[in-house]
């Protein structure tokens, strides 16, 4: 205990201001394994961040582990920029294994560095690179990193022309509507701006989407939305992206979420969960807008291989045991009993989610029609957000050794990503600890 103050203490003193989770979950952790997190202190806890849903095996996973200790001890480099490796090799194979079929046919990877916002930057030059355009479209609520391009992406940075477009937030509607509507008339917008010459926006290199938004509020977006924006963009042959940093990798219910919809994006970003727990981001994209000249995108840690054979082995490990699946069942299951809890708690506004990603949005139930305001033809009036009673939600299961994420556009909603190895006992730990952690915050 007495290093678990130390610690914390000097990190707090030591560290900038911008530190992130250590601010809201001031824990020390010296082990871990599956779910659980153990402390210096000696307390427990389930671990339902997941490294922002980088732990798709949850922590320490025996054939994760099993899979580093095997490149330590063959006495292979661990360091070697991007040359060829026998364990570049596998972990490439067991990608593309995973690639959604119409995108398996003809992909390129570019190994891209240590993080997701990498990817995404790499991703941006690609198609402005095989475009020769330079706009964007991006949407509302989006998350892509926190470096300039991707920034950019996530209306962060002024500068570059980015357009942003209405993501399909069902719950907050921009239009005042519900359901297919209100996604419906998104993609109108979208449409209207490129078609219209003189007060819309010029022909983009690309549009770049999240198909569940993660950080801004685990917002899933319709599969009937997904492929109007596919068809919009294929029409007027502008490269798609798809941002799966978050949602790759099983954690939606598919290996990868565009799965559900079936549409073939021209441009995948992947990271978080590739890497096995350690630092791996690529893109995969088509063949064709493979336009770069040789060099001309570079970095020196693209070839880390503890994080390949970690990635490698998390893959296949995913794929053999059916963990999407698995996900995409469980999460189902969670995602009712937290709609059985919301109609006692009329704090809760919205539970939404795919699979493992599960976000609960909290309100104000005094504020406006609340939850279930969806009728087509009346302009729909959500309840205001609630980001006191989240954060306090988020100690309050801190208390019960629970470790849940706080997002969204107003901080009001609680995310649950846990390991897609979750059992079913693990999970009513979980919704136990939450129900009782609310019903503390609530009182
Ligand atoms: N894209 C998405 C969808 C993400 O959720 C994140 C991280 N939460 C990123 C990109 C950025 O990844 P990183 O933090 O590794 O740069």
């Amino acid at each position: 205990t007495v290093a678990h103050e130390g610690i914390l203490r000097r990190q707090s003193l030591r560290e900038s201001a911008a530190r992130t989770y250590a601010r809201s979950l001031p824990i020390v952790p010296v082990r871990a394994r599956g779910l659980t997190i153990e402390g210096a202190d000696g307390r427990r806890y389930l671990d339902c961040l997941s490294g922002a849903g980088t732990l798709a095996l949850g922590h320490n996973h025996p054939v994760v582990l099993e899979a580093i200790k095997k490149v330590i001890d063959s006495g292979a480099p661990l360091h070697v920029l991007d040359l060829a490796t026998p364990v570049k090799d596998a972990f490439t194979t067991e990608l593309f294994a995973t690639l959604p079929p119409g995108l398996a046919a003809d992909a390129r990877v570019q190994f891209c560095g240590p993080a997701g916002t990498d990817a995404v930057e790499a991703a941006l030059k690609l198609v402005r690179t095989a475009t020769g355009r330079t706009g964007l479209l991006s949407f509302t609520g989006a998350y892509h990193g926190m470096t300039a391009g991707a920034l950019d992406a996530s209306g962060g940075a002024p500068g570059v022309r980015v357009t942003r477009l209405p993501y399909p937030y069902d719950y907050r509607c921009p239009f005042g509507t519900g359901g297919e509507r209100g996604a419906a008339l998104g993609a109108r917008w979208t449409e209207s701006l490129l078609d219209d010459p003189k007060g819309g926006v010029p022909r983009p290199a690309g549009m770049i989407l999240e198909p569940v938004q993660g950080e801004g509020g685990v917002i899933p977006a319709p599969d009937g939305w997904l492929r109007r924006m596919r068809e919009i963009t294929a029409d007027r042959r502008i490269p798609l992206i798809v941002d799966e940093v978050q949602t790759g990798v099983g954690r939606t219910g598919a290996f990868w979420a565009v799965e559900h919809s079936g549409i073939v994006p021209d441009v995948m970003v992947m990271s978080k969960a590739i890497g096995g727990s350690l630092p791996l981001a690529v893109i995969v994209y088509r063949a064709e807008l493979d336009a770069w000249e040789p060099g001309a995108h570079a970095g020196t840690f693209r070839g880390n291989q503890l994080a390949m054979a970690a990635g490698a082995a998390t893959l296949r490990y995913v794929r053999e045991n059916g963990l999407a699946e698995r996900a995409g069942s469980l999460g189902a299951r969670m995602l009712t009993q937290l709609r059985a809890l919301a109609a006692e708690h009329p704090v809760i506004g919205d539970v939404r989610g795919r699979g493992l990603m599960i976000g609960v949005e909290l309100v104000d139930p005094e504020s406006g029609a609340g939850a279930g305001a969806g009728d087509e033809d009346t302009e729909r009036r959500p309840a205001d957000a609630a980001p006191a009673l989240a954060a306090a939600v988020q100690q309050e299961c801190l208390r019960r050794g629970l470790i849940v994420e706080v997002g969204g556009r107003h901080s009001a909603v609680v995310r649950l990503l846990p390991p897609l190895t979750l059992t079913d006992e693990q999970a009513v730990a979980v919704l136990d600890r939450f129900a009782d952690a609310l019903a503390a915050a609530e009182s």
